[in-house]
């Protein structure tokens, strides 16, 4: 009889097991198991559902916080005066930034980064992108329309190409530095292929996962540190599971994939926020009322992935207790 310490998946460790004259107990943060009289493995599975509940409403109390904080609305009124390109003018500032050897993040013209009281450094050149030059006309109706004549091309510089006053932080997701579970990882990675998808880890541009449909795969950007990986997994699993319908609208999908991962490794004790509420407050527009109803309509999912992530531990912590009810 005694007390020792082993290490288990995330939500089990560190695990206290206690050998009684009964058998064994295993106790810690998460479930408990005890084998009976005998000798068999009995479990008193956990409260999924009151467990995610409570986490549910850790993540709208931190979403909440960002949004009403002063920061948080500088930025939002900071960005809605920024110009909003076209897709095509987004690709060719991106590639032509790429040529060069930086990413871009906030650009503008020249004067309108004078009247933000930054100006273009000397000697930096200039993205070019195509404006739409229009026209007012009167329309069949007595209306005034803009009517396109052309296209002209335009310059626009990069914030790293600028210098001056300093502008509001925008609010960006954090890489999950640390450590993660291989278990937990290879777990996430086999639920994705059960559901047909083979998962390949590989270059992205501009994300850290990508789920498709038509040819059935998963691919999680290279290089991610390992906890990031396994919250990406866990993202592209949601998409895999619940958002293959032409229904869907992105916002909607990303809100549900981000709010499935948090709450999962949530319940799993495994701390997400610094990347998931950026990336929710991004694509809610900072709506927390928008995630609430995305985390509600996700919790069965969520409730179903732990039963069974709980059900793969408890069979491999079995396996390593010999048929006497001793610890091997
Ligand atoms: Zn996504």
């Amino acid at each position: 009889m005694g007390s020792f310490r082993v290490e288990r998946p995330h939500f089990l460790c560190p695990a206290t097991v206690t050998v009684t004259s009964y058998g064994f107990v295993v106790s810690g943060v998460g479930p408990k198991l005890c084998n009976d009289q005998r000798g068999r493995i009995a479990v008193a599975e956990p409260d999924f559902k009151l467990q995610v509940g409570a986490v549910q409403r850790r993540l709208i109390e931190a979403l909440d916080s960002v949004v009403s904080s002063g920061g948080y609305r500088e930025f939002l009124e900071f960005a809605a005066k920024l110009p909003n390109y076209s897709a095509r003018n987004t690709l060719l500032i991106f590639s032509q930034a790429r040529e060069r050897g930086f990413t871009p993040s906030i650009v503008m013209g020249y004067r309108a980064w004078l009247t933000r009281g930054r100006h273009v450094k000397r000697g930096e050149r200039g993205l070019r992108i195509c404006v739409p030059v229009t026209s007012k006309s009167s329309g069949s109706l007595g209306q005034v329309e803009p009517v396109l004549r052309y296209f002209k091309s335009a310059t626009v510089f990069d914030i790293s190409q600028t210098e001056g006053e300093a502008i509001p932080e925008p609010l960006l997701p954090c890489f999950l530095e640390g450590e993660a579970d291989q278990f937990l990882f290879d777990f996430c990675v086999a639920e994705v292929e059960k559901l047909g998808f083979s998962v390949h880890f590989g270059e992205l541009e501009g994300c850290n996962g990508q789920t498709n449909f038509t040819d059935r795969s998963v691919v999680v950007a290279r290089g991610l540190p390992p906890l990031q990986k396994v919250k990406t997994v866990l993202h592209e699993l949601a998409h895999a599971t619940m958002h293959n319908r032409a229904d869907i609208e992105v916002p909607t999908a990303e809100l549900e994939a981000e709010s499935s991962a948090y709450l999962i490794l949530g319940t799993l004790g495994i701390q997400s926020e610094d990347f998931s509420v950026p990336y929710l407050i991004r694509w809610s527009k900072g709506e927390t009322k928008d995630v609430e109803d995305a985390s509600l309509r996700v919790s069965d999912f969520v409730v179903n992935f732990l039963r069974r992530y709980y059900d793969g531990v408890f069979n491999r912590v079995g396996a390593e207790f010999n048929p006497e009810g001793k610890v091997a």
